[in-house]
């Protein structure tokens, strides 16, 4: 499947000298497209405030319609309405917000993040999730199993519903149900583990990680254990130097300037 690597939202946190995107993938199956993750979409400019709540004054978004996905997906010459399936790490303002443009898709992501964002059982959790904005999407649960697991993760499901060759791998720590999404692109696998981690250096060992994402990380995990333990799994992923992967996050610009160069974008 042909994969394109998307900025869906810049932001520019205060000391991250980098700033951040919103890094998506559209994928083109045999029967349509498919988004992973979804970044901002139209409504985040006019209702912010209400949308991301008090994140957005950390975050400091530099909002653009252009930016959001539908307009990409036009701009690439497709049809919305093509756009079938979406499927998301998870539950944040900044992975689902371009979801409500495309009200006709499935949106896929793992059954303990559903039950999550409906509990809504912490106060992180509370402040995570909008109360009831899940009842206006049609959400399709996945339990990633461990009878499926997938480069050494645990457990993941392969999502045939949509194509062949898209599967969702468990990751939690982040949030509850939080997932990271593999995607067969013929000659390679694209694996955008999502906010798994927020800056190359936690992984490929160069440093250079800002504080602030640390605390910001610290600060949003539902399980501190768990996000350490991703880190440690994934850096050993990236010292393998698999020809066959490439790894991606959600908000590292370093790493989508690279997949969209590996993909062949100039
Ligand atoms: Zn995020």
């Amino acid at each position: 499947m042909k994969v394109h690597h998307l900025n869906c939202g810049t932001m520019h946190p205060y000391v991250v000298p980098d700033g951040l995107v919103c890094h998506v993938l559209l994928v083109e199956t045999d029967d349509g497209l498919a988004l992973v993750d979804s970044g901002f979409g139209l409504l985040d400019g006019p209702q912010w405030k209400t949308r991301m709540g008090s994140t957005s004054r950390f975050l400091r978004p530099e909002y653009a319609d252009t930016e959001t996905a539908i307009r990409q997906v036009e701009a690439l010459g497709y049809d919305p309405h093509d756009v079938r399936d979406i499927v998301l790490t998870h539950f944040d303002g900044d992975h689902f917000g371009g979801v409500d443009d495309f009200p006709w898709a499935r949106v896929h992501l793992t059954a303990d993040e559903v039950d999550a964002a409906r509990a809504r059982a912490t106060l992180v959790e509370k402040r995570r999730y909008r109360e009831g904005f899940i009842d206006e999407l049609t959400v399709v649960g996945h339990s990633p199993s461990t009878a499926e697991p997938w480069r050494g993760f645990p457990a993941a499901t392969e999502l045939t519903d949509i194509a062949p060759g898209i599967v969702l791998v468990a990751l939690p720590g982040h949030s509850r149900g939080h997932a990271a999404v593999a995607v067969d692109a013929g000659d390679h696998w694209t694996l955008h583990v999502g906010d798994s981690f927020y800056h190359h250096g936690q992984v490929d060992r160069t440093g250079g990680v800002p504080v602030a994402l640390r605390v910001m990380e610290s600060l949003v995990a539902r399980d501190r254990a768990r996000v350490r333990a991703n880190h440690e799994r994934l850096s050993e992923l990236w010292a393998e130097h698999d020809a066959d992967l490439i790894l991606v996050n959600a908000h590292d610009p370093t790493l989508l300037r690279a997949a969209q160069v590996a993909a062949g974008r100039p």
